[in-house]
């Protein structure tokens, strides 16, 4: 019998095929601590897989950069008020 040896598709990081910021430069995303996240932001906000990519975010206490449209500051405040 044929193995089938392409890679499982990780159903929880599938939203990252569509990933807009996989087609610009983590440079966006990552930016420098007090340079502007604007750019990152306008970019999820016409992301295909923007609330997945939050959820991924909170759920795996991502704590740098821009994930799903908010910032790390946004991110805990939003956790905050979850929680
Ligand atoms: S929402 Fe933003 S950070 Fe998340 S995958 Fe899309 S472009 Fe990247």
């Amino acid at each position: 019998m044929p193995t089938n040896t392409a890679a499982p598709i990780d159903n929880a990081l599938s939203w990252q095929e569509n990933a807009l910021c996989a087609q610009t430069g983590p440079e966006f995303f990552f930016p420098d601590p007090g340079s502007s996240t604007r750019e990152a932001k306008r970019l999820c906000g016409a992301c295909e897989g923007r609330e997945a990519c939050l959820e991924y975010a909170l759920t795996h206490d991502e704590r740098f950069g821009v994930w799903g449209g908010l910032s790390e500051k946004e991110r805990y405040q939003l956790k905050r008020g979850r929680g």
